[in-house]
């Protein structure tokens, strides 16, 4: 074995890859790995949905394998293309390329088919029960369920009326197809679960060509065999699911090995939200300005907030797979956007809260204007290679509020009346006066700068204890900066009362304008 492969086996640490490497060393398989990410468009990808998206595209990569998009796009009330459109484009700036784009809806036929046989084998049948009826008998954990008197119906009344709700001839609400499994199993999933339901919708790809249209459970582990994947991940909240995904696979005639499903924990991140639910509730009350507003943890949100891709690559891969649920400190995150920015931002100089410096002592030009010298700037201290940049410096500066103080606080190191402190890459600077309005609030700072300290380097190599950053009041332009802090003050948001907007920070935002 060669090193690569070495550190290979090592870096194989989560219970995943152990799985899919022990189902590859047992040939449980008799095709490549193929995993898929199935997002429902109903909505934009979260951080949430990252995590799910760098597990299956990065194991299949790992093994060789595959991973498709699969739109699981069964409800024709909340879907929409925009979303489809909108997904597509957050994966590929998240960095990942599905081997294949498909939907759900491409397989209703298929779905349908196999529908009709399960009622052919006496597997399934049409229930007449409204769905509160339907919900009641199910029962619940010590409570038998009961079974419904439509379940003796035989195999073809089922069929005739099966086709009966395929053709529109009942309304909404009027009658289920149900799988006929056990209404005593204490997995809840396998007491008949139901497999469709009217809808008299119009489907974004489908039209009205349907007006039945399969659930969750009957559409996913299908879509899967479909398409030959081989291991089916999603997040805990499915595991009582997982019995009636094999369940149906066991039911069909299916040429390959099915695939079969495994949980992994949901990502969750203090002072955030991800739920696509509790995201449409920001978004419609107003709260956020959409998804892509950049306090949300959405892709688009992220993205438009500068969150290089990278990092949230590398953060969901360092959190890795567990298969408790757990909630990450939205930090950590931040540390990953900031190592990464660090390392490659170019840096610039901008003034959120201005007041004016005047430097008393600094000269004209030839012409008997204030001379203005163009000062070279380092663009990043963390790579030589992004050079440098010409920044005009001049006697009359805006240096932020925050940076200057009258009566300074103990270990405040920056401007006071008396002190020196250097200008970034300009020169030294001693505060010798300042001006107030009659309310008390700073108008001026007047300075005297050492003409021997260019480059913001003195020659007798005294000391100053800050740098402080500035632009030339002639030569800056005006614009508009919005600061973002977080939008929950919990950390779980509504663990308090249950409700989310009980948490919200309504000082989420600033908008700054000079
Ligand atoms: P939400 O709860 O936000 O509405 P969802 O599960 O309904 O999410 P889907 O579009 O169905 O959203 O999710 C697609 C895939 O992403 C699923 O496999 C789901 O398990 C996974 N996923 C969703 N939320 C998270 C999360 N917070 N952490 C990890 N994976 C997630
Ligand atoms: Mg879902």
């Amino acid at each position: 074995m060669n090193d690569k492969a070495d550190s290979d086996v090592e870096a194989r640490t989560n219970f995943l890859q152990e799985m899919i490497s022990e189902d590859i060393k047992k040939r449980r398989f008799n095709r490549s790995i193929r995993t898929r990410f199935p997002p429902e468009p109903n909505g934009y990808l979260h951080i949430g949905h990252a995590k799910a998206i760098c597990l299956d595209f990065d194991l299949a990569n790992e093994f060789d394998g595959t991973c498709n998009l699969r739109f699981d796009d069964t409800n024709p009330d909340t879907e929409d293309k925009a979303y489809v459109e909108g997904i597509i484009n957050d994966l590929k700036w998240l960095g990942y390329e599905p081997e294949i784009i498909c939907y759900a809806s491409d397989y209703f036929d298929q779905l349908y088919a196999w529908a009709e046989l399960l009622i052919n084998d006496g597997l399934a049948y049409v229930d007449d029960q409204s769905s509160a009826q339907i919900s009641e008998q199910r029962g619940g954990f010590g409570k038998p369920g009961v079974e419904s008197p439509f379940r003796t119906r035989h195999s073809e009344e089922n069929l005739k009326l099966f086709r009966q709700m395929r053709d529109g001839a009942f309304p909404e609400g009027h009658c289920v197809l149900r799988a006929r499994i056990d209404m005593q199993h204490d997995n809840m999933q396998l007491r008949d679960p139901v497999m469709y339901r009217i809808r008299h919708a119009s489907h974004y790809r489908t039209g009205d060509h349907w007006c039945i249209y399969p659930t969750y459970d009957w559409a996913h582990g299908q879509g899967d065999a479909i398409e030959g994947i081989t291991h089916s991940l999603c997040t805990l909240e499915f595991s009582d699911n997982r019995d009636l995904y094999s369940w149906f696979l066991g039911k069909l005639p299916l040429s390959d090995q099915a695939p079969y499903q495994t949980e992994f924990a949901r990502l969750e991140l203090t002072h955030t939200v991800t739920s696509k639910r509790k995201l449409r509730d920001l978004i419609d009350n107003g709260v956020v300005s959409g998804w892509d507003d950049p306090r949300l943890p959405t892709l688009r949100a992220l993205k438009k907030r500068g969150y290089p891709a990278s990092s949230v690559r590398s953060f969901c891969k360092d959190i890795g797979a567990a298969r408790t649920n757990s909630r990450h400190a939205i930090e950590l995150l931040e540390s990953y956007v900031r190592v990464k920015l660090n390392s490659v931002s170019q840096r610039r100089m901008a003034i959120l809260k201005p007041v004016k410096l005047t430097i008393t002592n600094w000269p004209d030009d030839e012409n008997g204007d204030p001379l203005v010298e163009w000062r070279e700037v380092i663009n990043n201290p963390e790579n030589e290679l992004d050079g440098v940049r010409l920044v005009p410096f001049s006697g009359t500066l805006y240096i932020e509020e925050d940076d200057f103080k009258v009566n300074p606080p103990p270990k405040f190191f920056r401007l006071t009346p008396g002190a020196e402190v250097r200008l970034r890459s300009g020169y030294f600077i001693t505060c010798n006066d300042y001006v107030e309005n009659s309310s008390g609030e700073l108008q001026e700072i007047y300075c005297t700068y050492d003409p021997d300290t260019a480059g913001g380097k003195a020659p007798d190599n005294r000391k100053v204890k800050a740098t402080l950053h500035w632009v030339s009041a002639e030569h800056a332009v005006t614009g508009a900066v919005s600061l973002y802090d977080r939008l929950f003050t919990a950390e779980i948001p509504g663990e308090a009362t249950g409700d989310v907007m009980d948490d919200l920070n309504h000082q989420s935002v600033e908008t700054l304008s000079n």
